[in-house]
């Protein structure tokens, strides 16, 4: 079974990210959720898997600002706070949107 691929992903004026999966599905996230989910080394410690990040310092109107796709396993996204060191997989993506 080969796993879904987004086909589309839109960002919208409420700052949600929709993502239309290969599969059919779609997905939205909140910008702020996958900001606070930001799996990179400087928001969580690589060797204790503690989260660095604390949530209280998100900006309520955090957005993204656009987005890249990363080799074929995942996205990138450019958020208004600056960071884009995030490395999303597209599963990661799925198991965030449940
Ligand atoms: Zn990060």
């Amino acid at each position: 079974m080969s796993h879904p691929v987004p086909e589309r992903v839109m960002l919208f004026p409420n700052r949600e990210v929709g993502i239309a999966w290969s599969d059919g599905r779609e997905d939205y996230l909140s910008s702020r959720a996958l900001r606070i989910a930001c799996p990179c080394a400087e928001c969580v410690d690589e060797i204790t898997g503690e989260r660095r990040l604390d949530p209280e310092r998100v900006p309520e109107d955090l957005r993204i600002d656009r987005w890249e796709t990363v080799g074929r396993y995942a996205l990138r996204f450019h958020f208004s706070d600056g960071h884009d060191a995030g490395i999303f997989t597209f599963e990661s993506l799925r198991a965030q949107a449940g």
